[in-house]
């Protein structure tokens, strides 16, 4: 294959990236980056009806988060632009017309109300759906006839009646197909605007794209793209058709699953790198075993011939243990980077507490090692940043304690910490572990009360770090606030 590699991103704006379209988009820039070739953003908004405000900048958003960058696109521009198809319909239509003349396309009449009825038909007789060609051979007198009611004609593709279309998949190998089983499909709508087929092929070919990547959803198109290519004189790209992402159940991946949304991910607070691996290894590997993969890795080893032909699971578990081992590889400052803008977000957290950079820097090493999400370190680290801590006082008395010696304990720790200094995590030990047995308890009992005093809860990172954290003046302050609970 000395062809140079040319691929694409062809998504439709009608929504937001679903993980499944940007694996897509992945495999394509992937290939693309392991061959020194192109990687095309091209927005399929053919589709005036169920345009979504907002998916363009979703589907850029999305890719740029990951790192997923386009050599030509809507933004950046290329040799081969516009890339967003409604600027491209004068091709479309001299396609079309291309078609037409050469006898391999026709003008089609019928209204959307014989083709509901038709399609109604069909069903109640339990018949393949598809058009009946009524339109197929009009005479040029019944032509003009409807044109003189004044009916806006769609365009159709004049599929053969007989003979088969192959072709030779990546993935599927030899797929063939009856072109008996296709229809006439339409190619242009009334609106002028042409359909996934037709601009899709138009596209492909002049954009001068070598492989269509694509999810195996399209793979019943693919017949009908090479019809179009043939009559069209074109020589066909690649075709490239990986499965889909499967949910537990086996099912393809949606909604009901749980959050789809690519950008759903970054807010949970998963890495880029993170996804990016994760994503890159559902329906394609290295070998059975290799779990981890940087984004080098994965573009130095990329290969299509890796791709699976069976659907491959999403698997939330095995994500979060990937996103853990992703943020313990973060050094502090990656770790600050990333935390920080969930962090500031977190509307019941203390705006001046949020913003002393220098005191979130000193709570996130406490966490780092346990969490998985980076939304799971804002839940943890929550009590450093809260004005007042709240929780029910009956929290305050551990196992075998009661409330006056809770009080008691807590009055004493008090004592021993006003003349501390240094208030770090060695001088806090040395004062707190033995005043338990000072008090007749157990350092557990101790430890319990002070833990729920300055933090509001009974797990938290190591005692002593966080209340070094804290500061002298919030654990004094948060312990005379435990007192008046009691
Ligand atoms: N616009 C189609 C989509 O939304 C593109 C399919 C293809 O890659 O051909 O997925």
């Amino acid at each position: 294959m000395t062809q140079k590699v040319r691929v694409r991103f062809a998504p439709s704006p009608t929504g937001y990236p679903h993980v499944g379209n940007i694996r897509t988009a992945m495999f394509n820039w992937l290939l693309a980056r392991h061959s020194g070739g192109k990687f095309v953003l091209r927005i399929e908004d053919t589709d005036v009806a169920r345009k979504v405000e907002g998916a363009v900048k979703a589907i850029m958003d999305s890719l740029r988060w990951l790192g997923i960058d386009w050599d030509e696109g809507p933004d950046v521009g290329g040799d081969y632009g516009p890339y967003y198809q409604s600027e491209r319909l004068e091709l479309y239509k001299s396609a079309a017309e291309k078609l037409i003349a050469q006898g391999d396309a026709y003008y089609c009449y019928c209204s959307p109300e014989r083709l509901a009825e038709l399609r109604a038909e069909q069903v109640r007789r339990k018949q393949p759906p598809g058009y009946d060609r009524l339109c197929r051979n009009l005479s040029q007198e019944e032509r003009v006839k409807k044109e003189a009611e004044g009916i806006k004609p769609v365009v159709r593709f004049k599929t053969p009646l007989e003979g088969q279309t192959a072709y030779k998949d990546v993935i599927w190998g030899q797929v063939v197909v009856e072109n008996s089983t296709l229809d006439d499909f339409v190619l242009l709508k009334s609106d002028g605007f042409p359909t996934y087929h037709l601009a899709n092929v138009v596209d492909d070919h002049a954009m001068k794209i070598s492989h269509v990547i694509r999810a195996e959803e399209w793979i019943s198109s693919t017949p009908r793209h090479l019809l179009l290519y043939k009559a069209l004189g074109l020589e066909p790209p690649q075709f490239v058709h990986h499965a889909m992402i499967l949910g537990p159940d086996r099912a393809k991946l949606s909604k009901r699953h749980g959050a789809v949304s690519i950008l759903d991910y970054r807010d949970m607070g998963y890495l880029p790198q993170t996804m990016f691996n994760f994503l890159a290894l559902i329906g394609w590997s290295l070998d059975d075993k290799t779990e981890l993969m940087s984004r080098q890795e994965l573009i130095d080893n990329f290969s299509l011939e890796r791709i699976g032909k069976t659907g491959a699971i999403f698997n939330r578990e095995k994500l979060d243990w990937m996103n853990g081992v992703y943020i313990r590889k973060l050094t502090a400052e990656e770790f600050f980077e990333a935390v920080q803008p969930y962090i500031m977000e977190d509307l019941d957290a203390g705006k001046a507490l949020i913003e002393d950079e220098e005191y979130v820097r000193a709570v996130l090493p406490l966490v780092q090692e346990r969490a998985r999400t980076l939304l799971e370190v804002v839940e943890l680290t929550r009590f450093f940043f809260v004005d007042q801590l709240e929780y029910a006082p009956g929290l305050l008395i551990g196992k075998n304690m009661d409330k006056a010696a809770t009080a008691k304990a807590l009055k004493a720790a008090q004592d021993k910490l006003k003349p501390l200094k240094p208030f770090d995590t060695d001088s806090l030990e040395a004062v707190l572990r033995p005043l338990a047995p000072e008090l007749g308890l157990k350092t557990g009992q101790l430890f319990a009360a002070l833990r729920v005093a300055v933090t509001g809860r009974t797990a938290a990172p190591p005692l002593f770090d966080t209340m070094a954290v804290l500061g002298k003046e919030r654990c004094l302050k948060r312990i005379e606030a435990a007192l008046a609970k009691l």
